[in-house]
């Protein structure tokens, strides 16, 4: 699917790979975008400057997601592209409290649950969509540091590969983003998804390269990291060899051993 002339939704579009998707959807004239987050000021700053809605918006909660699709269906028109992209980066092992789990769990999976909700069958029945579901790296293979993040975003990838058999033949295509380290606030922070950036950090404008061809040739799989590729072959191959290495590299991180 081309961008141009779409009307798009991008999820988390107040920050780093939301804010990107939204400069390059603009730049590839799309014909109307709307942004959505939950913080105020960043998101009128980039809706200001490429001319999108900005919708306040908290995708853990549905009646938000289905108060941003009224919103846009009323005041743009039908949905063509919906990025939902919106994602929370925090350490967490076994014992991360349940309150945490089930944060990354509205938010990395219940949250694509309901735009799919929101969405899916009005695409279906036209005959045409776009569903762009952010997940990582870490949900195609782990986070060493974070049982939180990694589970949670192992969930987002199966939820949109049984979306993807679902609709195929209807029309409505999805691609799963899945990178490894971007540049944005979410790897500034301390406890960031600093163990991602082991194969270099990419910029988000990098990243948007990616969406596009990966949009263009409508293929499930979005990686701006290719080698992420090798890594799943090698997970496939030999599982055990692949969690001795991963378990290696988890002593050598310094991770506490628990
Ligand atoms: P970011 O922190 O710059 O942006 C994330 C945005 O999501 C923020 O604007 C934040 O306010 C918003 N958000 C968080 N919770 C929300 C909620 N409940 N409702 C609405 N908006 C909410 O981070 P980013 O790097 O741009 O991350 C975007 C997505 O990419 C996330 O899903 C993240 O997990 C994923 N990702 C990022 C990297 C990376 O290295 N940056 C790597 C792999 C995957």
């Amino acid at each position: 699917m081309e961008v141009k002339g779409k009307i798009a939704v991008i999820t988390g579009g107040a920050s780093g790979i939301g804010a990107a998707l939204a400069r390059r959807f603009h730049a590839e004239g799309a014909k109307a975008i709307a942004v959505a987050d939950v913080q105020a000021e960043p998101l009128a700053a980039v809706a200001e400057s490429i001319g999108a809605l900005a919708v306040s918006c908290d995708v853990s909660r549905e009646s938000d997601v289905q108060r941003l699709v009224q919103r846009v269906e009323d005041e743009l028109g039908p949905i063509d592209i919906f990025c939902s992209n919106a994602g929370i980066a925090r350490l967490g092992e076994e014992n991360a409290p349940n309150e945490e789990w089930q944060l990354n769990f509205d938010i990395h999976v219940m949250a694509h649950v309901y735009a799919v909700r929101a969405v899916a069958p009005k695409m279906a029945a036209r005959g045409s969509g776009y569903l762009i579901h952010t997940a990582s790296a870490a949900g195609l293979l782990s986070h060493i540091q974070s049982a939180t993040y990694a589970v949670s975003k192992h969930a987002a990838v199966a939820f949109a590969e049984w979306v993807s058999i679902k609709y195929r033949d209807q029309g409505v295509h999805v691609s799963v983003l899945a990178p490894q380290a971007v540049r944005t606030p979410m790897t500034d922070r301390p406890d960031g998804a600093s163990v991602a950036s082991v194969d270099g950090m990419i910029e988000p404008e990098q990243l948007a390269d990616c969406v596009i061809e990966t949009m263009a040739a409508e293929r499930f799989l979005m990686l701006p990291h290719p080698v992420v590729h090798d890594y799943m072959v090698g997970k496939a191959t030999d599982v055990d060899r692949w969690l001795e290495g991963m378990n290696r590299w988890r002593r050598k991180a310094g991770a506490p051993a628990r």
